[in-house]
């Protein structure tokens, strides 16, 4: 058995990856296919770092089997990680080619971090929540996510010693843009956040022009969680 198996390589793996992590690959294939793709997301680039970053090892054990699922789930302190195809369509539309330097307020769980990281040069994370982003910091480091930075703060500010970004992401919903993120976005820059009241918003996406001019894009309905602070909401 063991002379067949090795003259199939395919095969052979198969005894070598525990049956559980078999099992994620493909929930995180049908996730791919069934959630992302099958919805419109087109960019390559997203849909395969999609299939790659292991997303469960981002919940806690006793959710595991519900991480490929098509909602957001708890991950403690009242925050959720979002449903699989928002963090897609947000990541399409900061139109990430490798080279660029990323803004994310609401590190969360860290996977939206982890996506962003496969797709761009180098991370910066801001979470207000410190046992959130401890979490986030230990799971990111073992998986080698080593073009992140984090820090504990309040993100309505943005991270103006590193300004200016090619892209900003807001993953919590705002009432308005805080005005410190569109001063730290680049020319041709790229920033999506979910805009409206607390309840329910718009995925919003906004393109600074050469002239200072800004674009927006209503890109569909959305909900999450609160954006607290100066230029979000009170607590
Ligand atoms: N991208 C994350 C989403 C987490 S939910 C994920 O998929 O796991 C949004 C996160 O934004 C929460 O962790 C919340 O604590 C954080 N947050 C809310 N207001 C913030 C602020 N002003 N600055 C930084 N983080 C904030």
């Amino acid at each position: 058995m063991l002379r067949g198996a090795l003259k199939r390589p395919f095969r052979a793996l198969a005894y070598i990856i525990p049956r559980h992590m078999k099992d994620f690959r493909t929930a995180r294939e049908k996730m791919v296919q069934t959630q992302i793709a099958a919805r419109g997301i087109r960019d390559e680039r997203v849909l395969q770092a999609m299939l790659k970053v292991p997303r469960h090892l981002f919940v806690d054990e006793a959710l595991q089997d519900q991480a490929y699922n098509d909602y957001p789930l708890p991950i403690g302190e009242n925050q959720t990680i979002s449903q699989p195809y928002m963090v897609a369509l947000m990541t399409e539309a900061l139109e990430l080619r490798g080279s660029e330097r990323v803004l994310e307020i609401g590190t969360g769980s860290g996977y939206q971090t982890a996506i962003l990281a496969e797709l761009s040069e180098k991370v910066y994370s801001i979470e207000r929540i410190p046992s959130l982003l401890e979490k986030a910091r230990k799971i990111l480091d073992k998986l080698k996510y080593f073009n992140v930075v984090l820090k504990v703060d309040n993100g309505t500010y943005g991270w103006k010693e590193e300004a200016p970004f090619h892209a900003i992401l807001v993953t919590a919903g705002a009432p308005e843009i805080p005005q410190p993120l569109l001063e730290q976005l680049g020319v041709d820059g790229r920033l999506a956040v979910p805009l409206g009241d607390r309840f329910s918003q718009s995925l919003i996406k906004v393109t600074k022009k050469e002239d200072g001019r800004l674009i927006r894009q209503n890109l569909g309905g959305c909900r999450f969680v609160s954006l607290i602070g100066k230029y979000g909401w009170k607590e």
